[in-house]
């Protein structure tokens, strides 16, 4: 349905028209996110250059009953930015700035638009640094790390992004602008912080973070280690845990991740190893020594085929940028795929692994494997060719893969959100009177649903006239949790 015209003409009225862009051809670079095979043009998006700007243009949207869309650089991989038919796309990009550095109280004030790398570049001179690290922190912004509470490599040992999140300052659904959480950590009443974050974008739209920031370790220590297959590989990892060690990372690849990444950026990988493990200590010098050394004979109690320990800082550089530009490496070995994000307990990722093998096979696609391993948070990369008209198996065979975590004591998404990509499956996971009451914590934050409609919460509309089924969770059959 277009936008109505009066309502169209009061939000432009809201924001100076360099603004505004309502052209088409350049609305289109707004009709997706990372999740590209949906797609919806906006016909109106919003560039505000500051705080005061998104709260006319949402105030705008309020009074009209326009909703709203939020969006950061676009690189979510969950359908979280996709514009709604009806609604425009209010993006934060321009509000770009680092505000505030306190050094010595290890905090930052930046723009949502900074992107996460920008906050380490700011403070680095200073020896701190901010931990999250999603793969993609060259570009992805903190507004859409706080909105979808992005983890990374390092955040086995640090936490994800509401672990390093102070407060922010936030534009709610009816325009008016409030503070969720403060500098001080630990705040009197409910943690509406806590809400907000990994909310997105269906609270309101923020427009600052105070972060945390960490001072940078004494030492690093990293290695790659190839492995005769995941299963030895995963029984390392449960070792290094059971060791008492906690690595900063540890991630692991496999044959079909490894050869896309090698082929693409040339990192020092082993091309045909089944499977490979990245582990890094950091931390005191000697702590890291003596941990390092018992990693490295728990490698070779499990057969390990290769062990390459980065000798400088340029070594570790290239170890990681194999890791990190895995998903994007895919694209050379199939010319499309689905990125799954799913999470198991550490104890059952090999036979996940054998699942998801058994179940690509069965589907006749392959599918290639790089995840966060000492977090069991797999990412799946279910690899088809849209021409060939493989789309809809690819995408039945990614949605049973996030079912499976569920069934196997897990949960359907480990970092990149639920978006519009996963709300249908939501109902797996959670009963109706659990999502009822999601929706009520929704309403009292957006009374009118304009903000981020359709996204996270099943609704009958896209997911048929009932949400399937409840069926109980795995911790739930052993008594660890209850229903509400
Ligand atoms: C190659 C690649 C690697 C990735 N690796 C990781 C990884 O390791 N870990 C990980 O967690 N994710 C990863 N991601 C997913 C993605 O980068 C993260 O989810 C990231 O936080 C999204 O940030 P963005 O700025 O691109 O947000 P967008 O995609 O623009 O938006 C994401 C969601 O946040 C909402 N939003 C955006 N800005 C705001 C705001 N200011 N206020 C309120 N809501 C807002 C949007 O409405 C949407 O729902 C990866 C993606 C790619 C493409």
């Amino acid at each position: 349905m277009p936008l109505d015209p009066i309502a169209r003409a009061a939000i432009t009225a809201a924001l100076p028209p360099d603004e505004v862009v309502d052209d088409p051809v350049r609305t289109r670079a707004y009709e997706c996110d990372g999740l590209t095979g949906y797609r919806v043009r906006p016909e109106m998006v919003l560039i505000p250059r500051d705080a005061a700007g998104v709260a006319r243009a949402v105030a705008a949207c309020h009074r009209n009953g326009v909703p709203f869309v939020a969006r950061g650089a676009g690189t979510g991989l969950s359908g979280g930015a996709l514009p709604v038919a009806d609604g425009v796309v209010i993006s934060v990009a321009r509000l770009n700035r680092v505000l505030e550095v306190d050094v010595e109280n290890r905090r930052a004030v930046v723009e949502p638009g900074v992107t996460n790398l920008e906050i380490t570049a700011a403070v680095a001179r200073h020896g701190l640094y901010f931990a999250p690290d999603p793969s993609s922190q060259q570009v992805c912004t903190i507004g859409g790390n706080v909105a979808e509470n992005s983890g990374g490599a390092h955040c086995l040992k640090y936490g994800f992004t509401t672990n390093h999140v102070y407060s922010c300052e936030v534009v709610l659904p009816d325009g008016s602008l409030v503070t969720l959480g403060g500098d001080t950590g630990e705040q009197q009443g409910p943690d509406l912080r806590g809400v907000f974050l990994g909310s997105e974008g269906t609270l309101g739209i923020t427009v600052s973070v105070t972060v945390k920031l960490l001072r940078t370790p004494e030492t690093v220590r990293t290695l790659l280690a190839d492995f005769p297959s995941v299963a030895a590989a995963g029984d390392v990892v449960s070792d290094i845990v059971a060791a008492g060690i906690v690595p900063a990372a540890v991630e692991m690849m496999d044959t079909l991740a490894i050869e896309a990444a090698e082929e693409a950026v040339h990192a020092g990988y082993t091309v045909g190893t089944p499977a490979a493990l990245v582990v890094e200590l950091d931390g005191p010098i000697e702590q890291c020594d003596s941990e390092f050394a018992q990693v490295k004979e728990i490698c070779d109690r499990h057969g390990c085929t290769r062990l390459h320990i980065a000798g400088s800082p340029e070594e570790r550089a290239a170890i990681w940028r194999g890791r990190k530009a895995a998903f994007a490496a895919v694209g050379r070995i199939s010319p499309d795929y689905f990125v799954q994000d799913g999470v198991v307990p550490r104890t059952r990722l090999a036979e996940v692994l054998q699942r998801i093998a058994e179940m690509g096979e069965e589907a006749g696609l392959r599918v290639a494997n790089v995840f966060h391993a000492g977090d069991g948070n797999l990412h799946p990369l279910v690899l088809y060719s849209a021409a060939k008209g493989e789309t809809e198996r690819a995408e039945h065979l990614s949605g049973r893969i996030a079912e499976l975590c569920v069934e196997l004591g897990g949960s359907l998404s480990g970092e990149h959100g639920i978006g519009m990509d996963k709300a249908c499956s939501m109902p797996t996971m959670f009963g109706e009177e659990d999502l009822a009451v999601m929706q009520r914590v929704r309403e009292a934050f957006d009374p009118t649903g304009i903000s981020n409609p359709g996204k996270v919460l099943p609704t009958p509309r896209l997911c048929g006239e009932r949400p399937g089924r409840y069926r109980a969770h795995p911790l739930e059959e052993a008594g660890v949790i209850e229903r509400l």
